[in-house]
């Protein structure tokens, strides 16, 4: 009998990323060297757009974003309640108010509706909505023509947490995150579509943000002579921000820069799982499988399977620990943020407070999707999946 394990995510390392890590780790950088700017440079080709700054990891990218976009104490920032917690944290990181709009049932992003209703409350309460952080959830991209209306009507921010959808398409775009947002962040955790161990970027079309990030990410400081209020000699720095070191090393991004040029391998691979999966549970009236809308290709970054186990004679958690037992190690995305005690003790939501969130918590199971699954794999998973679900 295998002892594989199937968690849900994984991440693929072949020869050749090895091959340029090693390269890089006998050359004369270690970090801020060559493979820093080239994995910026091919990161902004892949996501057609000017500037990327690429940072020690996605939460790092979202603390400068909320610094460099100017976030004030008090004002509020909306995102979904079915993400990472790093989405909404980021607000609290510059003393900012996390706020969320429920998710829509179908692509289970941010809903454009809930955003206005929130923007009606905060208003009636004299409270200041500076953001709206949408995220492009397991890898579907959330309504953006409808969130970049919104935002222009109320003048906002909008930024895409991206990380779950690098390679995704949206209304036919490719390149359609840093169209709408103002700025767009990445990770590359070893889960995630391309990894660079730990490792962020922040891709913006606009250039003053790019400069701001940059600098945030090395203690604010600049030798940038435009920057400078006098010029003491070549050593000469200025400390012109308050930052931080969030910087990545040379051969992470030596990693990054050869995991990227792999990315439409990867994404053709978990899309040929996807199907597979949708074809395994689509008849089946205890399970929904995930729904494309028209003009999107989903980048399953995580392949979100919902089940009515409200149909089953077993709970969630029970057919958590069977499915561990036989060796598949599901995952759930998201419990919903609102509902963490530290949310619940400093911001006072409660359950109840996004019900179509909650509803979703209850029945999404990420099941394994990551390029290395065989069809030998996959047969095993759906049986195990089917056996147990009674
Ligand atoms: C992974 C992830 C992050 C955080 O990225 P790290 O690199 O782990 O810090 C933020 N938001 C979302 C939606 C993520 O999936």
């Amino acid at each position: 009998m295998s002892d594989k394990i199937y968690s849900y995510g994984k991440q693929i390392i072949e020869d050749d990323d090895i091959a340029v890590v090693v390269e890089t780790l006998k050359g004369d950088w270690l970090t801020q060297g060559p493979s820093v700017s080239k994995f910026e440079e091919v990161l902004s080709k892949q996501l057609g757009t000017k500037y990327c700054t690429v940072t020690a990891n996605g939460t790092a990218s979202l603390h400068l974003m909320a610094i460099g976009l100017g976030w004030q104490p008090n004002e509020v920032i909306i995102t979904s309640p079915i993400t990472f917690l790093a989405s909404a944290n980021c607000a609290m990181y510059v003393n900012s108010i996390p706020d969320f709009a429920d998710i829509n049932p179908i692509t289970y992003t941010i809903d454009p509706l809930e955003v206005e209703k929130r923007l009606h409350f905060h208003k009636k309460k004299n409270r200041k909505v500076r953001a709206i952080v949408g995220v492009d959830f397991a890898g579907h991209p959330c309504d953006w023509s409808a969130l970049k209306e919104i935002a222009d009507l109320n003048n906002l921010q909008l930024i895409n947490d991206h990380c779950h959808a690098i390679g995704s398409v949206y209304n036919g775009d490719s390149h359609f995150a840093s169209k709408y947002a103002d700025a767009v962040n990445l990770s590359f955790h070893p889960v995630k579509h391309l990894t660079s161990g730990e490792g962020g970027a922040i891709v913006t079309r606009h250039e003053w943000l790019d400069k701001k990030v940059k600098i945030l990410r090395t203690h604010g400081m600049t030798k940038d002579p435009a920057l400078l209020s006098r010029y003491d000699g070549l050593w000469y720095y200025e400390m012109v921000e308050l930052g931080f070191n969030y910087r990545i090393t040379d051969f992470q991004c030596a990693l990054g820069v050869s995991q990227l040029a792999k990315l439409n391998r990867f994404l053709d691979a978990r899309k040929k799982i996807a199907m597979y999966y949708d074809k395994a549970f689509s008849s089946d009236h205890r399970f929904v499988i995930p729904e494309v809308q028209q003009g999107c290709t989903h980048a399953y970054h995580i392949y979100a399977l919902r089940i009515k186990f409200s149909e089953l004679k077993i709970s969630k958690k029970i057919f958590f620990e069977r499915l561990r037992s036989k060796r598949i190690f599901c995952q759930v995305h998201y419990i919903p943020v609102h509902l963490q005690p530290y949310y619940r003790t400093h911001f006072g939501f409660n359950e109840g407070d996004y019900p179509i969130a909650e509803q979703f918590y209850s029945e999404e199971v990420s099941i394994p999707c990551y390029p290395g699954l065989s069809e030998t794999d996959l047969e095993y998973i759906v049986e195990t999946i089917r056996a147990e679900a009674v």
